[in-house]
């Protein structure tokens, strides 16, 4: 059966290398029964914070919550500025918005795709200079598993007094200068949707940062904005809370989590190597390592995308895009928008495909899918 599909992700293949953990750690919420904030939660946050270098870690129900909460802790509303690329996950700009703050979007790298620092301070000019909205927060995205360039963000944030918050939702485990993600921004948010490179089987998020009354703040606004007893409301606050059984199967993933990073980069390596000269494969941020949530090709234009996808898919190698549309272009935000020209963001929109890359694939599944490219583009 040559042509048997291969899965964009293999979550079955991974649930059978970590079981016996993962079941142990299953009966062990079934017996006591602490089902949200149980001993698994302060057990993963400790563990995470380890994992990645960082004082504080707070569990929260997604990561989409966990930029939320991040952003109601430094009062973010009406009238304020949030500057983030339009080259990400929708939940980036939704949150601002939520808020009633005003998304401003800023274009990223043509080469690696991260958030252009250049381009940030631009923006950010125009908006003082426009005297409309207050500029208030960067949030930067680590794309696809690499970093951001975070000194750069930190530099600009610093000299024009913005909250810096890192959307590390796809890239945890990822590093830069020789550091995990986690501690360069002011606050990070990361997600443990089942599809990012550390997922739970449901969803669940959390925050980092190193300053401990943010944390303290964070704690308070996953549970209802509680102070020191339950039934004190010292706040605003939601239900943020992530539960346990989600931090028992991240328990289990986590103690994998090592060997399947560099699961991915080496199939990563492969693909540099083989597609290297037929399509435009991704350049690596300097001096950082990946978390490979996503690999993603270009392609000359739309027209050879959809072949090359359409080609694939007969092969049985299973493909996606993200992002097929920049978000200044969302019918939600275009409105948003100022009706300036994002170039790389609307070009890349037209010609990214995102290739398999997971740490269950085998040697053999890696060179069918490099043979399907390089047959599609021929
Ligand atoms: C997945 C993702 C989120 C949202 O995480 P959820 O856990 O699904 O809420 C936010 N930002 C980016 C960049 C993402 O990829």
């Amino acid at each position: 059966m040559p042509n048997a599909p291969i899965p964009f992700l293999d979550l079955k293949a991974q649930q059978r290398r970590i079981a016996t953990d993962l079941r142990r750690r299953l009966d062990t919420v079934l017996e006591h029964c602490q089902f949200i904030l149980g001993p698994e939660v302060r057990e993963l946050e400790a563990e995470l914070a380890r994992f990645c270098g960082a004082t504080y870690c707070v569990g929260v129900s997604s990561g989409t919550d966990a930029l939320q909460i991040a952003m109601m802790a430094e009062d973010i509303g009406p009238g304020d500025a949030v500057f983030l690329p339009a080259f990400t996950y929708t939940a980036t700009a939704e949150v601002p918005l939520l808020l009633g703050a005003t998304p401003v979007f800023v274009d990223v790298d043509p080469r690696t795709f991260q958030i252009d620092p250049a381009h940030l301070v631009q923006r950010i000019e125009a908006v003082r200079a426009a005297g409309r909205l207050k500029p208030r927060a960067i949030i930067g995205v680590d794309l696809f598993g690499q970093p951001a360039d975070w000194p750069a963000l930190l530099d600009i944030a610093r000299r024009n007094d913005l909250f810096l918050l890192d959307d590390l939702a796809q890239s945890f485990g990822g590093s830069l200068h020789g550091k995990m993600l986690g501690s360069q921004a002011d606050a990070t948010a990361t997600s443990f949707f089942p599809s990012k490179p550390l997922g739970a089987y449901g969803d669940g998020g959390a925050l980092f940062t190193e300053s401990e009354e943010r944390a303290e703040l964070y704690r308070s606004l996953r549970t209802h904005g509680e102070g020191k007893t339950r039934y004190e409301v010292l706040r605003t606050g939601m239900n943020g809370r992530l539960d346990s059984i989600q931090a028992a199967v991240l328990l289990a993933k986590l103690a994998v989590f090592p060997e399947e990073l560099s699961a991915r980069e080496r199939i990563a390596r492969i693909y540099d190597q083989r597609l290297g000269n037929a399509v435009t494969t991704p350049k690596r941020v300097p001096d950082s390592t990946s978390a490979w949530a996503i690999y993603a090709i270009l392609l000359s234009d739309e027209a050879a995308r959809d072949r090359v996808q359409a080609a694939l898919k007969a092969d049985g190698v299973p493909t996606a895009i993200y992002y097929p549309r920049p978000l200044h272009r969302q019918p939600a935000y275009s409105a948003q928008h100022d009706g300036s020209g994002l170039p790389v963001s609307e070009d890349l929109a037209g010609r990214i495909l995102a290739l398999p890359i997971h740490p269950d694939l085998t040697d053999e599944d890696v060179g069918r899918i490099c043979d399907a490219v390089l047959a599609a583009v021929s």
